[in-house]
């Protein structure tokens, strides 16, 4: 059998129970991948349109399958959380995205991995350092921790630890 694949998750929320759909979302996934590491949660002006502040974080899993099966669990998880799409970029209980997996490039109509905003946000890289300090991107080598001084990450704070997920 092949090794499982080492991939880091997004997550994000700002509607309704904030903390209690990143909690629910955290133990979907944990029920079906091995949850190695949680990041610090994080608390986050949002980016596009006018809405709500965000919860971040991001879980470091260890998963078998294709990404793009893992995707469609994600995103079955977004929907039984009450994620409705209404508005691009607009608000959402959550969000769940496949921000980096080890040495894997990924580019399909419904997939692109690494996520290709991860190195503009500082509420992905920085949950995901969190978890990934080392990671670097499969096609470059790039750490991304050498990218994060360029970016303006006043916007985002860390609000508690990893302990928030409990799982
Ligand atoms: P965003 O997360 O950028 O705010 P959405 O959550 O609405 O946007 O995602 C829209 C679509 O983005 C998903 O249905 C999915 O097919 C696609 N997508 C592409 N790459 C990824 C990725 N790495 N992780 C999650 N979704 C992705
Ligand atoms: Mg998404």
């Amino acid at each position: 059998m092949s090794k499982p694949a080492d991939c880091v998750i997004g997550m994000g929320a700002n509607l309704g129970a904030r903390l209690q759909s990143m909690r629910q979302g955290a133990a979907q996934i944990a029920s079906f991948c091995e949850v190695s590491a949680v990041s610090a949660l994080y608390e986050t002006f949002p980016v596009g349109p006018s809405q709500p502040l965000f919860l971040n974080a991001a879980l470091r899993i260890q998963c078998e399958g294709d990404p793009e099966v893992l995707l469609s669990r994600l995103l079955a998880i977004e929907r039984s959380l009450g994620r409705i799409r209404a508005q691009p970029w607009g608000p959402r209980t959550l969000d769940l995205d496949i921000l980096w997996i080890l040495d894997t490039s990924h580019r399909s109509s419904s997939l692109v991995v690494p996520h290709p905003q991860l190195t503009e946000r500082c509420f992905a890289i920085l949950p995901l350092l969190d978890v990934a300090p080392t990671a670097v991107d499969p096609a470059t080598g790039t750490a991304y921790a050498s990218l994060v001084s360029r970016l303006d990450c006043s916007g985002v704070s860390r609000v508690d630890g990893p302990s928030w997920a409990a799982l």
